[in-house]
């Protein structure tokens, strides 16, 4: 199981709509909007002090 660095959300990587790799590191996304908000600034989301950003995919439960 991975973490959508984005909205936290768990994300099967099998079953992951995006991925990107940074810092030698790959990330999976829950949908597309959430990979585009990563790659804009991924450094924000894999600091790990960002906020949950629930805005990019409309919420998640
Ligand atoms: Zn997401």
């Amino acid at each position: 199981m991975a973490i959508d660095p984005v909205c936290k959300m768990n994300v099967e990587p099998e079953k992951a709509t995006a991925k990107a790799e940074h810092a030698g590191q790959v990330y999976y996304f829950c949908s597309d909007t959430c990979h585009k908000t990563f790659t804009a600034d991924p450094e924000k989301y894999t600091s790990g002090t960002a906020p949950a950003d629930h805005s990019c995919c409309g919420g998640h439960k």
